[in-house]
């Protein structure tokens, strides 16, 4: 078979149970894919064939034998935020370029343990910090639709390798949209669960309490495949919460979205910056549901305009603390010749970060210091509070909120924003983050320059069933999430 790569998860599952073709013919599909056209796309930051195969090879026998879990034998890419033992982990850093990981992250054991084959670790912004992908010490990935512009981030390999189908589905970590705005640019499905669903375990840090994995595919099913993979209580992650987790595939049409409210905040409609294809589009995608039997409620986030400064506030003060664990001496990168230990630790670090990590290590440092603790950081975390209370406030009133993913469709790589320009790109993601809530993005369509547009759909807390089934009913009477760039069209 030639098209292995535009079965969904679904038909791959039920292909590899009756014996219709082998994981391993499907692996060697995708690591073929890859050879061939990764070297345009860029999503890769580590292959790992041999590793694929004998996982492939370890699948059939299992599904052979009796005993396969639903998605054994199924191909998957991790972001390279994921410790994966005995793969190099870079966190698209220099400073663990010669990094390679002793043990698991816990969704990578349990992806594992369901019987997934790891393709390899895809591209992302130096230590999660960006929205283009571009701080990477590997270089920028390419948008599938476009290969002049950027596939967004920090998930941009996780979202161009499946947009590019070279990889099926892949995960991603979210801090302050990393998985939904790539999704939007690259015209996927993307989930980010409730804080405390998936466990951070052996995630490398950037902002503890925001971050938080979640599933990257083509669609809400494809994503509830991989979100009953990955989600759960671990006793490795403190702040993972000991709650029954749902069949997320199971619950694919159990909300009706006949008389689901869905709430427009009227701040988020009227940013400055909202590009004028993305509000048609997420405007014609809430008729659409609305036609469906939502009711379209009008509700206020009176926060709005708080969102970017707290969040820029409060991630850099946890990545400041987080990234102080590189130093040189324990792993990583350590500078040549150093005359002292000052000059190790100076060195090591100074060579071994990238600008932007550099920024944000300086800012969060800034606002935590003795003179200015009370008024950035701790004045951050209460408004941090209020952001979160006047969600559950517009939640008495609503099911579900929806906004755009992101002002803007893909940028143009090398578009040089500056840090603000770029900070303010977040406005529709970060207070998701800084409440906990779950959150999803979905396609709904293309501007003038055929890029991808996503809407985004906020849930209650632990409501990622409710999210994935208003999207999945969505994508039962809408194709947007079938549509492939061309790139992924041409066979290898
Ligand atoms: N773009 C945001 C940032 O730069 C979010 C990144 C993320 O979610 N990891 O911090």
């Amino acid at each position: 078979m030639t098209d292995l790569h535009r079965l969904s998860i679904r038909e791959m599952t039920e292909g590899l149970a009756s014996a219709q073709f082998s994981s391993r013919e499907i692996t060697e599909h995708y690591l073929k894919r890859i050879e061939k056209i990764d070297a345009q796309v860029k999503s890769y930051v580590t292959v790992t064939p041999e590793q694929a195969l004998a996982e492939a090879d370890a699948a059939d026998a299992l599904l052979k034998a009796g005993g396969a879990n639903v998605l054994t034998g199924v191909p998957l890419a991790h972001k390279d935020i994921f410790c994966t033992q005995g793969v190099k982990t870079t966190a698209g850093s220099k400073i663990l370029d010669n990094f390679i990981s002793p043990y698991d992250a816990t969704v990578v054991a349990k992806a594992k343990a369901a019987g997934l084959v790891t393709l390899g670790k895809v591209n992302m912004d130096e230590f999660a910090m960006g929205s283009t992908s571009e701080s990477s010490y590997f270089g920028a990935t390419a948008n599938p639709w476009a290969l002049d512009h950027v596939p967004g981030g920090s998930s941009g390999g996780s979202a161009a390798a499946v947009a590019a189908d070279l990889a099926p589905f892949a995960t991603g970590t979210d801090t302050g949209g990393s998985i939904r705005q790539p999704a939007s640019f690259c015209g996927l499905t993307g989930l980010k669960p409730t804080y405390g669903r998936v466990s951070r375990f052996g995630i490398i840090a950037y902002a503890s309490s925001l971050d938080q994995a979640g599933p990257m595919a083509r669609s809400a099913e494809d994503c509830a495949y991989l979100m009953n993979a990955m989600a759960g209580h671990d006793a490795k992650d403190s702040t993972s919460v000991n709650k029954d987790v749902d069949n997320y595939v199971a619950n694919l049409n159990g909300t009706s979205v006949k008389g689901l409210r869905i709430g427009i905040p009227k701040q988020y409609f009227n940013v400055a910056g909202l590009d004028a294809d993305v509000k048609a589009r997420v405007e014609e995608s809430l008729k659409k549901l609305e036609d469906m039997g939502a009711i379209l409620v009008e509700i206020d986030l009176n926060m709005t305009e708080s969102y970017v400064p707290t969040y820029y506030l409060i991630a850099p003060a946890e990545a400041s603390s987080n990234l102080s664990r590189y130093d040189g001496v324990r792993y990583g990168y350590r500078c040549e010749n150093p005359v002292d230990l000052m000059d190790l630790y100076k060195r090591s670090r100074s060579e071994g970060f990238g600008p932007e990590v550099q920024r944000r290590i300086l800012i969060g440092t800034y606002a935590l210091s003795a003179g200015y603790y009370d008024a950035y950081y701790v004045k951050a975390q209460k408004v941090r509070r209020l952001i979160q209370q006047d969600f559950l406030k517009a939640f008495e009133a609503v099911d579900v909120i929806a906004a755009p993913s992101a002002p803007t469709t893909a940028y143009k790589i090398g578009a040089n924003l500056s840090p603000t320009e770029m900070y303010l790109g977040d406005i529709y993601t970060l207070a998701v983050n800084l409440a906990g809530l779950p959150a999803i993005n979905a396609p709904v369509g293309f501007d003038k320059d055929n890029l991808p547009v996503g809407l985004q759909l906020i849930g209650n807390y632990w409501s990622e069933s409710q999210l994935l089934s208003v999207v999945h009913q969505y994508q039962q009477t809408t194709d947007w999430h079938t549509k492939r760039a061309a790139i992924a069209e041409e066979n290898a």
